[in-house]
């Protein structure tokens, strides 16, 4: 079985009276090396297991289960459970869960994984919700080794920009506190079936096993990002006294040169190293240390 083969692919879906859902986000691939170069991308253990998210009819899962020890995946469609079983009925270390990644408890899903070695997660992540999966991952303080994602090009520049680049904002910061993301391949919209409107990036994001940034008030560090990118025109005092309503203009500007930046800096230019000094000064500010 070829799954990277449009006519099978289609003879599948026929098969099993299913069309593609395009709410889901149904785009699957279709070409095998690249297929290939994920699976690959997604740990350097072959002891690994892998969390797959919306394997569709397999046509990652098969190499994943090639390549790792175990593969643990979740797909939403109900109609694509019989697929599954049709078509990975060989690989004897796949198990599929229906269930919605927004909904799933990942900790218990995975307690025997994490307890037996390394996890990663690798997915052809649906469109329609990328970030807010990847947020769930990160914040499930869940201890992946990487995360490996292709998402549309556009948020994957974004992912990996640099502080001072206009693809830089508050996902890039937030990400950048839980670890490093790099940008493995681009693949063309035409890999895949129906092709989408824009072109992938395959994302590989290395966490860290100890995070080096450890600020005082966590909350107050996200906060403190979203305010700073939530109107990108302004200046830095200006964006967090309207953002986050705590601290007087004034104050805000006095802590930023505090903190050795320029009293009319944009949120932009700041890195999660910045942001983390930056809200530990507001915190010692609001507590009136
Ligand atoms: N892995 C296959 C591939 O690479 O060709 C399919 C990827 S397709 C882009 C996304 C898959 O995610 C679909 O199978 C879709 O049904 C599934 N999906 C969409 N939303 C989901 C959710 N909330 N939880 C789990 N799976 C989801």
């Amino acid at each position: 079985m070829n799954l990277c083969d449009l006519r099978e692919i289609k003879q599948i879906m026929n098969m099993f009276h299913l069309s593609f859902r395009k709410e889901l986000g149904q785009n699957f691939l279709t070409d095998r090396s690249v297929v290939e170069d994920i699976a690959y991308s997604a740990s350097d253990d072959r002891e690994s297991t892998v969390l797959e998210i919306g394997p569709g009819i397999g046509t990652l899962s098969w190499a994943l289960c090639e390549r790792y020890r175990r593969v643990v995946a979740l797909e939403i469609d109900r109609g694509l459970i019989p697929v599954l079983g049709f078509t990975m009925g060989e690989y004897r270390n796949f198990s599929v869960v229906n269930e919605d990644v927004m909904k799933a408890d990942l900790a218990t899903l995975l307690q025997d994984a994490f307890a037996e070695g390394k996890v990663s997660v690798c997915a052809n992540l649906p469109y329609y919700i990328t970030t807010p999966i990847l947020m769930k991952l990160l914040e499930s303080g869940l201890p992946f080794e990487n995360i490996t994602i292709m998402i549309q090009k556009e948020v994957a520049d974004r992912l990996c920009a640099r502080a001072g680049k206009s693809e830089y904002g508050a996902i890039t910061a937030v990400l950048a506190y839980y670890g490093v993301a790099e940008s493995i391949l681009t693949v063309p919209a035409d890999r895949f079936v129906p092709a989408p409107k824009v072109d992938s990036t395959v994302v590989r994001i290395r966490l860290y096993k100890e995070r080096p940034y450890k600020p005082r008030n966590e909350e107050l560090l996200f906060r403190t990002i979203r305010a700073a990118f939530e109107q990108r025109r302004k200046t830095l005092s200006n964006a967090l006294a309207a953002g986050l309503g705590v601290l007087s203009k004034e104050q805000l500007t006095d802590i930023i040169v505090s903190c050795g930046h320029r009293a009319d800096i944009r949120g932009e230019r700041l890195d999660i190293a910045d942001f983390v000094a930056l809200s530990d000064a507001i915190d010692r500010a609001m507590r009136g240390e």
